[in-house]
């Protein structure tokens, strides 16, 4: 186990569980990335919480090192805010499917955006329910044939990344779970934004999503990289390349406002107090409180 001032190795976010992903599932690639990028921002397992919601990406919860908590379906949001709030000296990465994350989990992503959390949020979009066996989610393609659509989807699948920016999001990404080398620098700079960090990783489902596989998103996706003179402090052309999700489909750091403050710097309470939560809590005698109750 890493010490404070120790570097940070791969091998320190090491779990000896063994994997229990189907073949070739993009939760391999998202599982490397993430250690990558914990490594490469120096933060030892003792420093960061990985909070991990209920689904396919949920058993990765102990095949990585560190402080873990894997909670209700759709729930990670609410409990990942709560604990960065009360240590602001911890880092905080939540991970959530498309199915928890947009159906039950929509409202705690609406206020997460909305309030900027210091939290880095990767949504594991594969496009279906895959731990219940392939039901349709809200960004399942129109027409896939699913478990409980067998005659295909009928309603539109929605596009996260600009929902999440029409929402006012101080930083929205979109990777590829094939691509290990982007995610884990998307990831890294996730981690160091201060505000509520959504990435979205587009990823293969090859047991349950047939209509794109991994294949479909090789020949579709393009790094913003790419575009000459992009400037992803610029909402609306942000939203503009975000917008297709058939033809060209654009990856990278999508936008990213780096003015906008996170919800904890702004909390009058809490100016020019260095201490966290947690620790004044530990130092609050409630002795007196609690004799009164009885
Ligand atoms: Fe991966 Fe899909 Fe299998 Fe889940 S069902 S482990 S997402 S391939």
């Amino acid at each position: 186990m890493s010490c404070d001032n120790c570097e940070v190795q791969y091998h320190d976010y090491y779990s000896e569980n063994i994997y229990t992903w189907c073949t070739n599932c993009g939760n391999y690639g998202i599982s490397a990335a993430l250690k990558r990028a914990l490594v490469a921002t120096s933060i030892p397992p003792h420093k960061v919480l990985l909070a991990f919601d209920i689904g396919c990406n949920g058993n990765g919860a102990d095949k990585i090192g560190g402080y873990r908590f894997h909670g209700l379906h759709g729930r990670v949001l609410p409990f990942a805010a709560g604990a960065a709030l009360a240590n602001h000296n911890l880092k905080v990465v939540a991970s959530a499917g498309d199915g928890a994350t947009l159906s039950e989990g929509i409202n705690h992503l609406v206020h997460s955006v909305r309030n900027n959390y210091n939290i880095t949020f990767i949504l594991h979009n594969n496009g279906n329910y895959g731990l219940t066996t392939g039901q349709a989610s809200q960004t399942t393609k129109k027409g896939e044939h699913m478990n409980t659509s067998p005659e295909g989807v009928i309603t539109d699948s929605m596009n996260v990344a600009r929902f999440v920016m029409e929402l006012g999001g101080s930083f929205v990404a979109r990777t590829f779970s094939g691509d290990v080398h982007q995610m884990s620098h998307i990831f890294e700079a996730a981690i160091n934004h201060k505000g509520f960090a959504f990435v979205e990783v587009l990823q293969s489902c090859p047991t349950y999503n047939k209509a794109t596989p991994h294949e479909w998103y090789m020949e579709r996706i393009y790094d913003t990289i790419t575009i000459p003179n992009y400037d992803n402090s610029n909402r609306d052309w942000a939203r503009e390349i975000a917008t297709d999700m058939e033809n060209k489909i654009a990856t990278g750091i999508l936008y990213h406002d780096k003015s906008k403050l996170d919800y904890y710097s702004q909390l009058p309470q809490r100016q020019d107090i260095q201490t966290t939560l947690v620790d004044e809590v530990r130092k609050t005698d409630v002795k007196d409180l609690v004799a009164s109750f009885r």
